[in-house]
C-alpha cells in the first residue's frame, strides 16, 4: 500500500466509535465517568486510542534478568531504527501501539516516550514479570517474594510511576511457559490478580496453548477475577478450545499476525466471529525486537501486514466495516480501558 492510498481502518469516524461504544454494556456502566487508558504520555480517554495494534515491541534483549542493563543500548540508535517503521503504520490510519517488553526483558519507558513524541502514536507500556522461557528473565527476588509482595511493586508502578518516571502502566504483563503451570507462575498469575483488583489494570499474559490458559482463568477466578480481564496472549489451540476458553468471556489474542499466516488468522477470525466471539478478538504482529548487542539492533520486522494483507483478505471473505471497527478500535478500547472486573 503507499501513501495516497486510503487504508481501510481510516474510515471510522470518533462519531461512529461512540455509537459502537455506547452499544456496548462494558461501556455504557461509564457513561457518567469516561473510560480511560494510561498511555506513556498520560492518561487518555478510551474513546481517544483509535486504530490499535495490541502486542508489538520495541526492544527485547534476550541476554537475562540477570546481566540486563539500559547501558546495553542508546536511545538516539533506537530511535534512527524503530521510529520509520513507527511512521509507517501512523500513515496507515494506526493511532495507538501497546507495548508488550515487560521489565527485565527490555522494557525502556523513557524510550517509548520519546518514540510515542516523535511518531505521534499514543504507547502503552506495562508492569509485570515475565516467568516464560523457563524464568530467565524473572529477577532474583521473583523466585523468594510472594504474590502480595510482588503485586505491591506493581501497584506502586501503577501509583507513583515507573522506575522513578512519573510514566504509569498501561496493562499488566505476565508470561508463563506452555505447560501445566509451575508454582512461580502460579504466583506470577496470583500477583496479577491481586493488582487488578488494585488497579484495574488489564492482564495479558504470553501464555500460547489452551491448558496455561485454563489454569491462568482458573487463579484469576479464585481471586475473584473476572476473565474479561485476562487477555489470551499468543492464543493457541483447537477451534474445541478457543469456544471453550472463549466462553469464559476473556479476550482472545492473535498476535502473531505476518505474512506467511494471514490466510490462516483471516480463516481463525472468521470462525470466532461465526461463534459470537468477535467482541473478545485482538489482533496484532507481535512484531518489531530491535536486538541490543546484534549489529544495528538485527533484523526488524514492520508491523504493515495487518493494515495492507489481513483486514483486505477478511473484506474479501465478507467481513464489514463494522467488524473491521470492532477488532481493531472497540475491543483494544474495551480490552484496554481501565477498571476493577469482579466475577
Ligand atoms: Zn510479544
Amino acid at each position: 500500500m503507499t501513501a495516497n492510498t486510503k487504508s481501510p481502518i481510516t474510515t471510522f469516524s470518533r462519531r461512529q466509535f461512540i455509537a459502537a461504544c455506547t452499544s456496548l454494556p462494558l461501556l455504557v456502566k461509564f457513561r457518567f465517568e469516561k473510560p480511560f487508558i494510561n498511555s506513556v504520555k498520560g492518561r487518555i480517554n478510551a474513546s481517544d486510542l483509535g486504530v490499535t495494534l495490541i502486542h508489538e515491541h520495541v526492544l527485547v534483549d534476550f541476554i537475562g534478568a540477570d546481566k540486563i542493563s539500559a547501558d546495553r543500548w542508546k536511545h538516539e540508535e533506537v530511535i534512527a531504527k524503530v521510529l520509520p517503521y513507527l511512521l509507517e503504520i501512523k500513515k496507515r490510519g494506526i493511532k495507538s501501539f501497546v507495548e508488550c517488553t515487560p521489565a527485565y526483558i527490555g522494557r525502556d519507558v523513557l524510550l517509548l516516550q520519546k518514540l510515542s513524541e516523535k511518531s505521534g502514536l499514543n504507547m502503552l507500556t506495562n508492569t509485570g514479570y515475565y516467568g516464560a522461557s523457563d524464568n530467565k528473565y524473572l529477577p532474583a527476588f521473583a523466585f523468594t517474594e510472594t504474590a502480595e509482595q510482588l503485586s505491591k511493586r506493581w501497584i506502586s508502578e501503577f501509583e507513583n510511576g515507573i522506575e522513578g518516571t512519573t510514566i504509569k502502566p498501561g496493562f499488566i504483563k505476565t508470561g508463563v511457559n506452555g505447560g501445566p503451570l509451575s508454582e512461580i507462575h502460579q504466583k506470577l498469575i496470583k500477583a496479577a490478580a491481586l493488582t487488578h483488583l488494585k488497579t484495574g489494570l488489564t492482564i495479558c499474559s504470553h501464555t500460547g496453548p489452551a491448558l496455561p490458559a485454563q489454569q491462568e482463568i482458573e487463579i484469576l477466578q479464585q481471586c475473584g477475577v473476572s476473565p474479561a480481564a485476562f487477555v489470551w496472549v499468543h492464543a493457541n489451540g483447537s477451534h474445541d478450545e478457543f469456544q471453550k476458553i472463549g466462553k469464559s468471556g476473556c479476550w482472545i489474542s492473535l498476535d502473531g499476525v505476518n505474512e506467511d499466516n494471514v490466510e490462516q488468522n483471516a480463516e481463525l477470525i472468521l470462525f470466532l466471529k461465526q461463534q459470537g466471539l468477535i467482541k473478545q478478538v485482538l489482533i496484532s504482529h507481535d512484531a518489531g525486537w530491535y536486538r541490543p548487542g546484534e549489529p544495528n539492533g538485527g533484523e526488524f520486522r514492520g508491523f504493515t501486514t495487518i493494515s495492507d494483507q489481513l483486514l483486505p483478505l477478511l473484506k474479501s471473505k465478507g467481513f464489514s466495516d463494522a467488524d473491521v471497527m470492532q477488532i481493531m478500535v472497540v475491543n483494544p478500547a474495551n480490552a484496554f480501558a481501565i477498571r476493577v472486573r469482579r466475577i
